[in-house]
């Protein structure tokens, strides 16, 4: 559909500008302090009514909180940096993102919308042919960067809540707009879907920008090949001694978790499909001549279904106990997040189709792409798909010019308009089909 009562023209300039503001303000995985309150303050402006906070979140179920100084050092740059510090006091703790619901005059369906709006823990290149260096929004945050996109969805997710204000005569049902923190590392998804405020969704849409090399104007209208995700930390203790005068009277945790690094490389994979393991980072010890007590691993597994995740799950941590008992020591696992595996509904896929045949700017839909990678959206799907409502996640093409969490990572922004009508022309025409 075209949006003939809104000036879209100038809208699209004015997301490419927000857009820009947050790609110069990045924040990681419940620290979307200032983040958040940008998205309020722009919601706010539409009149509409804004949920965040603890009332969003189930505190058990918030994964991979970053440590309590961090979280500190974060709160504070946000309200230094925040012409909102009365939004951003009422987040104190993480309880970061934000959901709006945006009611329609007409009879329908409740549609579920869902952006994700963290970065990524990378640097950002400041050399010249990178386009936020040349122009002069490339991060502020050392070690923070949107390398994702998740910084293009939060403006398409302004994007579709402006344009359907703007026809809320003629939207059926509801809309409810979800503006999700910690996506990266699949932290984010499980405490804002146990509260329950998705169940009452007949439909629900996700997009993600990029992930594959696609012109701008190709969209996939639902994916495949979600990886089902666990990240978990590895933590082994040991015994401290002295390395020269008694290294028997000690236990090695760095031995230890040398051990267990190099055997969950060598777990035999699946016949069933495609799996993963990563360990990321490996911390221990604390001088060159102390039998080191302590080790960290962080771990993530994947599998192209649940039951492949659980496998390599099941066995690294068979690994890890394996590798604590040969060297005397023992290892404790700390969740840290998780995604599972989900398969887009075929009617929806059809509906979705149909309609952005019809969306201006698009010009190639493909019916199916491959993900790729773990995302925690699927939490989100699972939920609505147990409580009978019917979901998919497209992918908003555009030509990639490094890839995703690299610090060259940039954004065609004619994908932020394309996302925002996208979105808006679902939740308006979706019951039509
Ligand atoms: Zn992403």
């Amino acid at each position: 559909m075209t949006f003939d009562r809104i000036d879209m023209k100038a809208l699209e300039e004015d997301l490419v500008r927000i857009r820009r503001d947050l790609h110069r303000h990045p924040e990681t995985a419940w620290t979307e302090f200032r983040t958040t309150a940008l998205i309020i303050t722009e919601l706010e402006k539409l009149g509409l009514p804004v949920e965040f906070g603890p009332a969003i979140h189930v505190p058990e179920k918030m994964f991979g909180m970053p440590s309590e100084a961090e979280m500190q050092a974060c709160y504070e740059r946000a309200l230094g940096e925040s012409d909102r510090p009365d939004l951003i006091e009422k987040m104190k703790g993480g309880f970061t993102g934000c959901i709006t619901e945006i009611q329609g005059a007409l009879p329908g369906p409740t549609v579920g919308i869902r952006v994700d709006i963290d970065c990524n823990d990378c640097d950002e290149s400041d050399a010249q042919d990178h386009k936020p260096a040349a122009g002069g929004y490339a991060s502020l945050h050392p070690h923070c960067m949107h390398a994702c996109g998740h910084d293009a969805h939060t403006a398409i997710g302004i994007g579709t809540a402006r344009i359907l204000c703007a026809y809320r005569d003629v939207l059926p049902g509801k809309v409810i707009l979800v503006f999700q923190p910690g996506e990266e590392g699949l932290r984010g998804a499980a405490s804002l879907t146990a509260t329950g405020r998705f169940s009452e969704c007949d439909y629900f849409f996700g997009a993600h920008v990029g992930l594959k090399q696609l012109h701008v104007g190709a969209v996939a209208a639902s994916s495949y090949g979600f990886l089902s995700s666990t990240k978990f930390d590895a933590v082994f203790h040991g015994l401290a001694a002295h390395a020269g005068a008694a290294p028997d009277m000690g236990c090695n945790a760095i031995g230890a978790a040398s051990a267990a690094v190099v055997n969950m490389l060598a777990i035999a994979r699946h016949h069933g499909g495609s799996s993963r393991i990563n360990i990321g980072t490996f911390h221990g010890g604390t001088g060159r001549n102390v039998i080191p007590d302590t080790a960290t691993l962080a771990i993530e597994t994947r599998g192209v279904t649940n039951e492949i995740n659980e496998y390599m799950e099941k066995s690294a941590l068979r690994v890890l106990n394996g590798a604590a008992a040969m060297y005397g020591c023992t290892v404790e696992t700390k969740f840290m997040g998780s995604a599972g595996s989900v398969v887009c509904d075929e009617e929806l896929v059809d509906k979705t189709v149909k309609i952005l045949a019809g969306v201006d700017g698009v010009d190639e839909i493909i019916r199916s792409a491959d993900f790729g990678g773990g995302e925690d959206v699927t939490t989100m799907m699972q939920d609505v798909q147990a409580h009978g409502g019917q979901v998919t996640e497209m992918i908003i093409g555009m030509p990639l010019t490094a890839p995703h969490h690299n610090g060259l990572f940039d954004v065609d922004e004619r994908v932020i308009g394309i996302g925002a009508r996208v979105f808006a022309s679902l939740a308006l025409e979706v019951s039509h089909y």
